[in-house]
């Protein structure tokens, strides 16, 4: 009888287990499944995708599409690269805006909505992630995936023991050969990670850009943060976009890409192409390790009281207060900067001029929201959508 009893309780848990398995596997393939809409903006003359310019990389999760916006007058060609990092939303929301909105009247402006597209397809279950958010619009809510630092181990796997970057031979943690941000210059025949990066650098190549720039959110417990890190071949634009800003608009500071620091983007781009690679940060709280309830709610306002906390006790690098640091001001400061850096990249670079017409200011973005920004797909036409 007894023993009957203990067969039911196992039999019980066992079919509780069974169901959380199957549930939570459904949730996952839901949100590795889910597709973005982009709306494409008139700038948008074509769109192509990462494995035109790199055939193994065709077909992949991380083939990702390549927003082309040419003026069609002779200039420079802009990268903008956007979610390397994919738990860093303002970027990719950023870039989205930038192809919606955005024209061009000289040269040509490429974005990548999500660069690292493998690690938009996962997130961190165990620290408690979303798995979407949504930003209102004036026609609904517009529903994204959040994701995580690294390209998602179902795409990438398994992991070396050390993970040894290459060319420089530095030694780096075993999941940073995930890590997009620490895979550059890429190899041909390495991690997923790895094989994109050198797509990306082949793009460069073959698409002659003239200027990267590499959109990233940061923790405010982390030293490199609200500001502009550049490779030494663009000093002089992002020094003189960062005091042009920080008098004008928003604070922003700027930072030398180290010379002995391998792997990422404002580094290795600069060395092994023509174009240098500026990189953005802009704070989100929703990284910080001290952080409360880790919700869609955080991710959107940037608010949290135990953030604030560690601010008053002298433990951030950047300011918080009770108004926190909201989506649209993090994609705010994503797009005036990136609009800035090409001014002032023409003003140094007349041979690679590139010039934006039509973006919102620092201001209209933030009184209106960055879901004003974004078109309502029902009222275009199939042949100006794209999937992300
Ligand atoms: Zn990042």
């Amino acid at each position: 009888m007894k023993a009957n009893r203990e067969w039911i309780i196992k039999g019980i848990a066992l079919a509780v287990w069974i169901g959380i398995l199957i549930s939570s596997g459904i949730a996952f393939a839901q949100h590795r499944q889910y597709k973005e809409t982009v709306v494409l903006g008139e700038g948008v003359t074509q769109v192509k995708t990462l494995g035109d310019y790199f055939e193994p990389i065709k077909g992949t999760t991380n083939d990702c599409n390549i927003y082309i916006l040419d003026s069609g007058v002779p200039g420079g060609t802009l990268l903008i690269m956007a979610a390397v990092h994919a738990e860093e939303p303002a970027t990719n929301l950023a870039a989205q805006l930038i192809v919606e909105n955005a024209g061009v009247t000289t040269g040509r402006v490429l974005v990548a909505i999500h660069e690292n597209r493998s690690a938009s397809t996962v997130t961190r279950p165990g620290d408690a992630y979303p798995q979407f958010y949504t930003v209102k619009t004036e026609w609904g809510e517009k529903k994204f995936r959040m994701g995580d630092r690294w390209a998602n181990p179902l795409d990438s796997w398994p992991d070396p023991e050390t993970y040894v970057h290459y060319p420089s031979g530095q030694m780096l943690a075993y999941m940073d050969t995930r890590n997009m941000n620490r895979t550059w210059p890429g190899r041909a025949n390495g991690s997923l990670a790895e094989q994109t990066s050198y797509a990306f650098m082949r793009l460069i190549e073959q698409e002659n850009v003239s200027l990267t720039i590499d959109l990233h959110e940061a923790e405010l417990e982390y030293p490199i943060i609200g500001t502009i890190v550049a490779h030494q071949g663009a000093l002089n634009v992002a020094a003189m976009a960062s005091m042009m800003l920080t008098a004008q608009e928003f604070p922003i500071g700027m930072e030398i890409s180290p010379l002995a620091l391998h792997g990422l983007s404002h580094r290795e781009i600069g060395d092994y192409s023509n174009s240098p690679c500026i990189l953005l940060e802009s704070p989100e709280p929703f990284l910080d390790r001290v952080r409360g309830v880790t919700d869609e709610a955080l991710l959107l306002t940037g608010k949290d009281e135990f953030v604030m906390k560690a601010g008053e006790k002298g433990l951030l690098y950047w300011p918080i207060d009770e108004n926190g640091w909201s989506i649209d001001i993090r994609v705010a400061r994503h797009v005036r900067t990136v609009e800035k850096l090409t001014e002032l990249w023409t003003r140094f670079h007349a041979d690679t001029a590139m010039v934006f017409s039509g973006l919102p200011s620092y201001e209209e973005m933030v009184d209106n929201g960055v879901g004003h920004y974004f078109t309502d797909p029902a009222t275009v036409s199939a042949n100006r959508l794209a999937f992300e």
